[in-house]
């Protein structure tokens, strides 16, 4: 199975070191990341397991620029012919197929470690895409997704507030859950982000998703406040 459910209607895509999100909406499927290049056949699978198509999708959205998020959006607009919305610092580098502004390991272990296998990795260059619509901060999205900018891990960064089952963070690259609730494996601005986390920490959700690790099913947003609130909100 390459789905697995959060809570009805929204489910992760697990793709080995990343995660995409795929969200049941009236009107369609929206697709939220794109995995690294060749995550296509398994995200594909995954709208299968739904008994959708891939014309389905009525929307792509990205999270942020980089290319285990974006590498297979190129295969994916393709396949589903869905329009993709992106923030608009972001969508500058992804438009020209580029993927990555010089940035910093996170703090603690686990994100050194993953810092320094993802720059042995090197800058992946991926083809040039469109980009039909730019995201801004507390857009209200059709789905009902509210456009959270949460900048840091890159300019751009955007999470997603969805208002439903008590309230769904879509967290993405702005913080992560692999040994625990912690920071981004890598900043370009590690200050702009710990101010991120701390706008993250005001809002109201049970769930938090992540890019890389699992999700909190549960009292997610007090987790947050613990974490990064800042005295006095
Ligand atoms: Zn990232």
């Amino acid at each position: 199975m390459a789905l697995k459910r959060i809570v009805p209607g929204l489910y992760t895509v697990s793709l080995r070191i990343v995660n995409a999100f795929l969200l049941e909406t009236d009107g369609g499927l929206i697709l939220i990341d794109t995995g690294l290049p060749g995550s296509e056949g398994r995200i594909l699978e995954a709208i299968a397991e739904l008994g959708r198509e891939p014309a389905d999708v009525r929307q792509i959205l990205l999270t942020h620029c980089h290319a285990d998020h974006t590498g297979s959006l190129a295969a994916l607009k393709e396949a589903t012919g869905a329009p993709v919305s992106m923030d608009p610092v972001d969508a500058e580098l992804t438009r020209r197929g580029e993927t990555l502004r010089p940035a910093e390991a996170g703090p603690g272990l686990v994100n050194g470690l993953m810092y320094r296998i993802m720059s042995r990795r090197g800058t992946s260059r991926l083809p040039a895409v469109a980009i039909e619509n730019e995201l801004h901060d507390g857009q209200e999205l059709e789905s009902g997704l509210r456009v959270v900018h949460a900048p840091g891990h890159t300019a751009g960064q955007v999470a997603f507030l969805w208002p439903e089952q008590g309230g769904v963070l879509v967290a993405a690259d702005a913080a992560s859950n692999m040994l625990g609730l912690g920071y981004a494996p890598i900043y370009e601005d590690l200050e702009e982000g710990q101010r991120s986390l701390a706008k993250l920490a005001t809002l109201a959700f049970e769930v938090a998703c992540f890019g890389h690790g699992r999700a909190i099913t549960g009292g997610a947003s007090r987790r947050f406040r613990e974490k990064w609130g800042r005295a006095g909100d």
